[in-house]
């Protein structure tokens, strides 16, 4: 059984000298713990500034996005190699404001799943469906193709190494939270998925909850089984509701 994480994703907040007082001053109340990952994601510019900050902690540091080349001629892009210099472990891939605002496909979601397996950085490979495809009853089958299409030509190692985050997109920064169960019975779907294409044990598998998650709701996630962790976008901002989520993982 891998331990739980409890990642928080800064999207586009935070300068560098707000991200130094963040983790000075989250860093006064967060109490590590057995069996639990804390991982945060904060915007490119800031890594090297919380990546120092970090050094003494068991805090883990992920990136928000990389590019899926290693280097060449690509303006702006950031590529894995440079991640993994920098002191990053982890790197959210597929994103839905990725999919939305910039259009990555899942085969250009499954570029950056390669390039970041080939430098040993480990995806927080993001999947989930919009409130028009649970409607109409597509949830399962959309995240069926997320995966088998995202994460195509990743063998069974690699897979042990990947953690899957569930975000319903209409929970994402809305407010309205998937239910603990509605969110465990996708957790299943994902887990058998999963297991059955690449016969790995399910037990084996780590898959967080994203969507509104929150101090005051987050103990009922974590209550489930199915529920590995979770991905916090909102409320990770803030020092003391980052920390209280991640004492109510265990
Ligand atoms: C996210 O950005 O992954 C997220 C889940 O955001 P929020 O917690 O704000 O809904």
């Amino acid at each position: 059984m891998r331990p739980r994480l409890i990642a928080g994703n800064w999207k586009m907040h935070k300068t560098i000298s707000e991200a130094k007082s963040f983790v000075r001053d989250f860093l006064t109340i967060f109490q590590p713990q057995q069996g639990i990952e804390v991982v945060m994601a904060p915007p490119f510019i800031a890594l090297p500034a919380v990546h120092h900050a970090l050094q003494s902690t068991p805090i883990q540091l992920a990136a928000q996005n990389l590019f899926g080349k290693d280097e060449g001629a690509f303006t702006g892009e950031i590529s894995a190699p440079m991640l993994q210099d920098l002191g990053c472990t982890y790197v959210i891939i597929g994103h839905s404001e990725r999919r939305q605002h910039f259009k990555e496909t899942n085969e250009l979601i499954n570029q950056k799943i390669q390039a970041a397996l080939g430098h040993g950085l480990q995806p927080i490979f993001c999947v989930g469906e919009r409130l028009e495809e649970r409607e109409a009853g597509r949830t399962e089958s959309v995240i069926s193709n997320q995966i088998i299409e995202g994460l195509r030509e990743v063998s069974s190692e690699q897979m042990k190494t990947i953690t899957i985050a569930y975000e319903p997109v209409w929970a994402i920064g809305t407010g309205r939270a998937a239910t603990p169960d509605q969110a465990a019975e996708v957790h299943t779907h994902i887990r058998s998925t999963i297991a059955g294409k690449w016969g790995i044990a399910q037990d084996g598998l780590r898959i967080l909850y994203g969507g509104s998650v929150t101090a005051e709701n987050a103990g009922e996630f974590f209550q489930s089984s199915q529920i590995n962790g979770a991905l916090v976008g909102k409320a990770c901002l803030n020092p003391e509701s980052f920390a209280r989520i991640a004492s109510l993982a265990p």
